[in-house]
């Protein structure tokens, strides 16, 4: 079968690479091939590859990848020897990326296909380097989850230097130059959020509304988004050991104000053994500061442990890409 793009003709056009984690989502990645091809027709000045990356899915996602690859020649693949997570699954799909543009997109078609030609055009205004999915609404959302995730950007936004807007997706086109811009930062511990707005470049938001998954169900468990968040702040922010620091001399200076009372109490009215309850309070108070601030470093303690181990961000069991893994 011809590829999505056309014949011969390609050799002119530009090249999009779409890269796409998946992982557990057998019944999503034909659906999504289906979409992304009609949406590409409308797009008359280039071609696709579509690079799916089985992010150590345990059903049947590989097969079912590499009969498309079997049928079609723009589709490519990269599997992982176990569940290494999204971060790990776009990485390792834009590290394998040759096209001119790179837009990275989930399979479960909650990335409307059909914004392609739309960001396409945009980008190639040369006016901006990025073309980004900004979510307007978070309908059929649970309601606690759009809840903490509003937290999480004004958390998120408070504490960084680097912006992150709300709503706003992984699914984004980028020129090669931003494209290799990301790659050049091979953190382990990746938020790409983060990394793409710390990059810089110029980033034009297209708003949408939300978009329920096509089938199979969300990857992300509350307690998984919140890990999740607290990566993305101590990626992003070291404010929360200032935070430590703050907190430890605010609890000093209270200190040094109540030794002042109790010896001045003591001298002018002396010592009868009271105070046994309030002695608790502060007691467990000042533990409990303790252990938080303890608790802030040993996360950027963990980090920085995995960072300095330096182990490689995902590995490939196989793939139909020879040249570039
Ligand atoms: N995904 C992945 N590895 C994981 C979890 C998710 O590659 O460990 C992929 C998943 O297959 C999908 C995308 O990341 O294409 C987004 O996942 P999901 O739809 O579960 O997240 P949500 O849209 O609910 O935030
Ligand atoms: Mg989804």
């Amino acid at each position: 079968m011809p590829p999505l793009g056309g014949g011969m003709e390609n050799i002119m056009k530009k090249l999009i690479s779409v890269v796409v984690p998946c992982y557990n989502e057998q019944a999503a990645v034909p659906v999504f091939y289906r979409e992304l091809s009609v949406a590409v027709k409308a797009i008359e000045d280039a071609c696709i590859e579509v690079i799916f990356v089985d992010d150590g899915s345990k059903d049947g996602t590989l097969s079912v990848i590499k009969k498309l690859a079997d049928n079609f020649e723009d589709v490519k693949y990269i599997s992982f020897s176990r569940n290494f997570g999204k971060e790990a699954a776009m990485y390792a799909g834009m590290q394998a990326a040759s096209g001119d543009y790179v837009c990275i997109m989930d399979v479960d078609l909650q990335d409307p296909p059909s914004m392609l030609p739309k960001m396409y055009e945009e980008i190639q205004s040369k006016e901006y380097d990025i073309v980004g999915a900004r979510r307007v609404t978070r309908k059929g959302e649970p309601p606690i989850r759009s809840f903490f995730a509003r937290m999480f950007y004004k958390l998120i936004n408070k504490t960084s230097s680097t912006e992150i807007v709300d709503g706003a997706r992984d699914f984004r086109l980028m020129t090669r130059q931003a494209a290799d811009a990301v790659l050049k930062v091979g953190e382990y511990n990746r938020f790409s959020k983060g990394i793409m707005s710390w990059v810089g470049f110029k980033t034009k938001w297209l708003p949408y509304e939300n978009v329920e998954r096509v089938n199979g169900e969300t990857k992300w468990s509350f307690m998984k988004l919140l890990i999740y968040s607290i990566d993305g702040i101590t990626a992003f922010s070291t404010m929360p050991l200032s935070i430590a620091s703050v907190l430890g001399l605010l609890f000093c200076a209270i200190a040094a104000v109540l030794i002042v009372v109790v010896v001045v109490k003591t001298l002018i009215w002396g010592d009868p053994v009271a105070g046994y309850p309030s002695a608790m309070c502060l007691m467990f108070l000042l533990s409990g500061v303790q252990l938080f601030t303890i608790g802030i470093i040993g996360q950027y303690l963990s980090k920085t442990y995995m960072e300095v181990k330096n182990r490689p961000i995902y590995i490939t069991k196989e793939s139909n890409i020879v040249e570039k893994i």
